[in-house]
C-alpha cells in the first residue's frame, strides 16, 4: 500500500541526523569585520578585496549608478560600466569579447547549457566544480564524466560518440586540490574531434601567468576560437560576479541564448566598479600573481605537499571528523583554513584547503605553517 508522508519535514530531520552521525553537518559562522584570524580560507588571492583602490571603484560606481542594476542585462541592467568591465576583461585575458554574469556559477550555467543540448556529448572531468556539474545536468546532453585529468579517456569518449556535436569542460585550476588541467593536450584532443573546449578559469584568473591572465592565455591559446573561458570576479578580483570570454560569435550566441544572462538581474554596479578597479591594479602590479603562487609554493613545501599550480594548497586528512577537528584547532590558534568534506570531496579524502594570498608576509607564512603543522600532528 502507498504510504504517504504526514509530516513533510520529518525526512529532513532524518537526513540531518544521518549527516550528524557521519560528521557532515555544516554550520554557518558569521565573520566579524575585525576578525583576528589569519585568513587562509578565502579566495582573495591577490589581497584586493580591501584594497583602497578597489573599494573606491565600488563606492564610485554605487554613487554614480545606484545600489542595483535595476533590470536584466537586456532591459535596463547593462550600464556603460558593464561594457567597460567587459572590454577590460577581454583585454586582460586576450579574448575577443567578454560577457558579464552576476556570478561565476551563473556564467558556467549560461555558457555550458547554451553551448550544448540534446544533440551534444558533454565530457566533464570528475573533479570539476559543482557549478560545472550542475550545468552539465541542466544541459539535457548526454554527459560522460571521465577520471581526473585523463586526456586519453576524453579522447575515447569523443571518438565513440554518436552525437554530432561535443563539448569538453574542465576547470583550469581545480578548486579543491589546486592542480592545473593539461590544457594544451586537452585543446589538441578537442581540435582533432571537432569539440568545443570550455575552461573554468575561476582559480586561474589573476594567479596563473605572468600577469594573471589565466591558464589558457599563459599557454598561448587565447586566440583559439574553439576555447570558451569562464571566470569569476569573486576570487582574485576581490569583488563578486562572473563572466564568459570567447569569440564574438560565442558571445553573441550567449546574449541570445544563455538563460542566466537573459533572465537574471544584471550584476550590481558596485561589484562591476570594484572588479574593474581590481583589474586596473593587476595591470599595474602584475607581480601580485607570482607572489600568490610563490607563497603557495612555500606553504606546500613546508607541509610536505606537491607544489601548487596556482594558489591553492590541499592537505588530505582522511575522515571528515579528523578534518573538522584539525580545522578547529587551527582556528583556535588564530588561523582560518578551509575544511572540505563530502559532498565537496569524495568519501575518505576530506582535506584542509589553504589559500595563499599575494599579501601574506613572512611572519604570516611562518605562523600559518607552525599552526597547520601542529594541528595535523595531533590527528
Ligand atoms: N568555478 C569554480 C571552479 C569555483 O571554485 C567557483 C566558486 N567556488 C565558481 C565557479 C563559482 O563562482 P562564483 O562564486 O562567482 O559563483
Amino acid at each position: 500500500m502507498r504510504r504517504l508522508l504526514t509530516d513533510p519535514l520529518a525526512r529532513l530531520r532524518e537526513r540531518a541526523d544521518e549527516r550528524e552521525a557521519a560528521g557532515l553537518r555544516r554550520r554557518l559562522r558569521f565573520r566579524r569585520a575585525d576578525t583576528p584570524l589569519l585568513d587562509l580560507a578565502g579566495n582573495d588571492y591577490l589581497g584586493l578585496t580591501r584594497d583602497p583602490r578597489v573599494i573606491a571603484g565600488g563606492v564610485e560606481a554605487l554613487q554614480r549608478w545606484g545600489a542595483g542594476s535595476t533590470g536584466s542585462r537586456l532591459v535596463t541592467g547593462s550600464t556603460e560600466l558593464h561594457g567597460e568591465l567587459e572590454s577590460a576583461l577581454a583585454a586582460h585575458c586576450e579574448a575577443q569579447a567578454a560577457l558579464v554574469f552576476s556570478s561565476g556559477y551563473l556564467a558556467n550555467l549560461g555558457a555550458i547549457v547554451a553551448l550544448s543540448g540534446p544533440d551534444t556529448l558533454v565530457v566533464s572531468d570528475a573533479h570539476n566544480h559543482a557549478s560545472v556539474v550542475d550545468a552539465c545536468r541542466l544541459s539535457r546532453a548526454r554527459v560522460a564524466v571521465v577520471p581526473h585529468r585523463d586526456v586519453s579517456g576524453i579522447e575515447r569518449a569523443l571518438d565513440e560518440r554518436s552525437e554530432h556535436a561535443a563539448l569538453v569542460v574542465s576547470d583550469a585550476v581545480f578548486s579543491v586540490d589546486g592542480d592545473a588541467a593539461p590544457i594544451v593536450a586537452l585543446h589538441d584532443v578537442c581540435q582533432r574531434a571537432g569539440a568545443l573546449l570550455v575552461v573554468d578559469e575561476a582559480h586561474a584568473l589573476g594567479v596563473v601567468g605572468n600577469r594573471g591572465e589565466g591558464l589558457v592565455a599563459a599557454h598561448g591559446l587565447a586566440g583559439a576560437t574553439d576555447i570558451v573561458r569562464t571566470v569569476t570576479l569573486s576570487k582574485a578580483l576581490g569583488s563578486q560576479g562572473g563572466a564568459v570570454l570567447g569569440s564574438i560569435d560565442v558571445i553573441e550566441h550567449l546574449v541570445d541564448a544563455a538563460r542566466p544572462f537573459i533572465f537574471d538581474t544584471g550584476l550590481a554596479p558596485a561589484c562591476v566598479g570594484a572588479a574593474l578597479a581590481a583589474l586596473r591594479v593587476l595591470d599595474v602590479e602584475p607581480q601580485r600573481a607570482s607572489a600568490a603562487r610563490g607563497n603557495a609554493g612555500r606553504l606546500a613545501a613546508a607541509l610536505g605537499r606537491p607544489n601548487s599550480d596556482a594558489a591553492v594548497v590541499a592537505v588530505p586528512v582522511g575522515s571528515p571528523e579528523a578534518a573538522l577537528a584539525a580545522a578547529e584547532r587551527c582556528a583556535a590558534a588564530g588561523v582560518h583554513v578551509g575544511c572540505f568534506r563530502p559532498p565537496s570531496v569524495p568519501d575518505g579524502v576530506s582535506r584542509l584547503r589553504l589559500t595563499a594570498r599575494a599579501d601574506l608576509t613572512d611572519v604570516d607564512l611562518e605562523r600559518a605553517i607552525q599552526v597547520v603543522a601542529g594541528a595535523l600532528a595531533r590527528n
